[in-house]
C-alpha cells in the first residue's frame, strides 16, 4: 500500500513539498484554507511534471501518476489514511497551533505532526499538544523544494527516536538528505545564514563596499552562487529582519543579533526585495 501524506498549506513550500512527495510515489493530500491557492498549487504541480516530460525527466505516463497520486481538499479530508502530516501554512505561532490542534483531533493516534517552520519553537508547537508532544518535528525544507536536496530535521526534548526515525526514512524516500538539528532559535540553517546576510549590510551601512561589490566579493572569492544581499531579496528582507529578531530575542546576546539599521530602513520603506520589486537591488525592469 503507498504512503498516504497529507500536507496542510499550498503556498510556495508546501506546494513544492506535494509535488515532491508525489513524485517519489507517494499518495499525497494536498489541504488549504483558500481554494484558490489550491488552484495556484494544481497549475503549479500541472506545470512542474509538464517540464519534466519536456526535459526527459519524466514519461509522459509517470507524469499523469504523479498528478492522479495529489488530491486537494480545503478540509482534513485524509486524514484517516495519512501516516504523515506536514503542516506548511503561514509563519505565525497562532496559526500554527489551531492546525495542529486539529491534526491531533483528526489524524491517527501514530501519525507523526512535522512543521516546515522556518523560525517558530518545535517545544513550543509540541506544549500546545501535549498529549502527543512526542509525534512533533521540524522538517525544514527549503525553497525551491523540488530542487533543494536538504530538510533539516529538528527535534525537540519530546520527541520520540521513533518520530525522528520515521521523518529520516520519509525525508530520503522523498530524495532528501536529512541532517538532524536540536530546537534553539533559528535551528541551525538561519542561525547561521542570517547573521552573514545581517552582516553584509553593516558592511554596506559602514562603507566598506557598495552591495555589487560585497555581492561579487562574496561570489567569487567564497564560492557563493549569490551574493547575500541579492539572497537577502530573494528571501525577503522582511523575512529577514523577522528572522534577525527571533535569533536577537530567543538567543540574547544585545548586540550580536541585533538587525542592521540598514535592512530595517529598507523593510520600513516597504522595499522588501525581489516581491516588491525593490529591496537592495531595483528589480522594476526585469
Ligand atoms: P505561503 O504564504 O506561500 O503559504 C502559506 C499557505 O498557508 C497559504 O496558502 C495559506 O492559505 C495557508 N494557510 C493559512 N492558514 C491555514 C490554515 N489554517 N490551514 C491550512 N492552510 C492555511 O508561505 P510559504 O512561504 O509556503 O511558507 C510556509 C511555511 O514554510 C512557513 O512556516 C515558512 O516559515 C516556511 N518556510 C518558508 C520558506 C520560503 O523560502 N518561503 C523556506 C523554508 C520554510
Amino acid at each position: 500500500m503507498s504512503k498516504v501524506i497529507s500536507v496542510i498549506g499550498a503556498g510556495t513550500m508546501g506546494s513544492g513539498i506535494t509535488i515532491t512527495a508525489a513524485s517519489a510515489g507517494m499518495k499525497v493530500c494536498q489541504v488549504d484554507v483558500s481554494s484558490e491557492q489550491l488552484e495556484r498549487a494544481r497549475a503549479y504541480h500541472a506545470k512542474t511534471v509538464k517540464r519534466n516530460v519536456e526535459k526527459e525527466r519524466m514519461t509522459q505516463d509517470e507524469a499523469d501518476a504523479t498528478l492522479a497520486r495529489i488530491s486537494y481538499s480545503e478540509t482534513h479530508s485524509c486524514a484517516d489514511e495519512s501516516s504523515f502530516a506536514i503542516e506548511a501554512a503561514t509563519e505565525n505561532i497562532d496559526i500554527k497551533k489551531k492546525i495542529f490542534g486539529e491534526m491531533v483531533a483528526t489524524y491517527p493516534a501514530d501519525c507523526v505532526l512535522a512543521t516546515n517552520t522556518s523560525s517558530i519553537s518545535i517545544t513550543e508547537l509540541g506544549d500546545s499538544i501535549p498529549d502527543a508532544a512526542d509525534r512533533v518535528i521540524g522538517m525544514h525544507f527549503f525553497n525551491p523544494v523540488p530542487v533543494m536536496k536538504l530538510v533539516e530535521v529538528i527535534k525537540s526534548e519530546k520527541t520520540s527516536d521513533e518520530t525522528l526515525q520515521r521523518t529520516i526514512s520519509l525525508s530520503e524516500e522523498m530524495g532528501k538528505t536529512p541532517i538532524p538539528a536540536n530546537d534553539f532559535p533559528g535551528f541551525v540553517s538561519n542561525r547561521v545564514l542570517m547573521p552573514m546576510i545581517n552582516e553584509a549590510f553593516h558592511a554596506w551601512n559602514d562603507g566598506v563596499a557598495g552591495p555589487e561589490e560585497i555581492d561579487g566579493i562574496m561570489k567569487l572569492g567564497c564560492a557563493f552562487p549569490m551574493g547575500p544581499l541579492r539572497l537577502a531579496d530573494l528571501i525577503g528582507l522582511d523575512v529577514c529582519r523577522d528572522i534577525m529578531l527571533v535569533l536577537h530575542n530567543g538567543l540574547g546576546h544585545p548586540d550580536k543579533y541585533a538587525p542592521c539599521a540598514k535592512l530595517v530602513e529598507l523593510v520600513e520603506a516597504g522595499h522588501l526585495g525581489n516581491k516588491t520589486g525593490r529591496g537592495v537591488y531595483d528589480y522594476s525592469q526585469s
